[in-house]
């Protein structure tokens, strides 16, 4: 078994999960997702108060023809008037009508309040379609960042899973599967360096007699951590 070769291999490995991540955690897509959100913000404030601007439109218009039938209504009772002479139906009359212009100027009021509020939505819904091409083309920039920064990291995955391969075919199989068992079992780290007698895979001292012991292995026995079992490079 050639330990050195494995470790190269994990190297490669280490670097493919580390790009792979980097890929899924690209800021260009937090970037992107937050530009959709403020788009979608936006067109969902324009929608609403679309709607509510045809809720006013619609009562604007139910007054208007409300207006139209008091307006014809009192005109009638003028006419009525004309021609009243007991002075009772008179007095009955002129209540009705007082009733009538009362009901009315309801109505204008009522009326110049949509018609102010309809003019103060006509301007939010200008503003908000500005804010809209605006958020257009922010999420068009991020989503343009976020392709071009996807596509370099992703030919680095594609250029480190060929080193891959490369690296691979100076390993055997057999030894390709027992550093893929390891790898799977030890966090990610099947073959690691000893530094100032220290195990790079489990971070626990080697005693200078095991050091010992492991130098004096011979070339083709792979030596391995006391402490973890991680194959150990000499
Ligand atoms: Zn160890």
């Amino acid at each position: 078994m050639d330990v050195k070769a494995l470790y190269e291999l994990q190297k490669v490995d280490t670097a493919i999960e580390q790009a792979k991540v980097a890929l899924e955690k690209l800021p260009e897509r937090t970037h992107y997702a937050l530009a959709q959100s403020d788009l979608a913000h936006v067109r969902s404030t324009r929608d609403n108060l679309r709607r509510e601007q045809s809720t006013m439109e619609a009562e604007l218009a139910d007054i208007e023809k409300k207006s139209v039938d008091i307006d014809a209504h009192r005109a009638k009772l003028e006419r009525q008037m004309k021609t009243i002479i007991a002075p009772r139906e008179a007095e009955a009359l002129q209540h009705e009508m007082q009733t009538l212009a009362a009901q009315r100027n309801e109505l204008d009021d009522r009326g110049l309040l949509l018609l102010e509020s309809s003019a103060s939505a006509d301007e939010d819904v200008r503003k908000l379609v500005e804010s809209e091409s605006r958020a257009i083309e922010v999420e068009a920039t991020t989503k343009q960042a976020l392709d071009l920064a996807a596509a370099a990291k992703t030919e680095e995955l594609i250029a480190l899973q060929e080193r891959r391969v490369e690296v691979a075919s100076s390993n055997s199989d057999s030894d390709i599967a027992i550093y893929d068992r390891l790898r799977a079992s030890y966090k990610g780290i099947a073959v690691a360096i000893i530094q100032h007698g220290v195990c790079g895979g489990c971070h626990m001292d080697i005693s200078v007699s095991e050091l010992d012991i492991m130098k004096r292995l011979p070339a083709d026995q792979v030596a391995e951590c006391p402490n973890c079992n991680r194959l150990l490079v000499r």
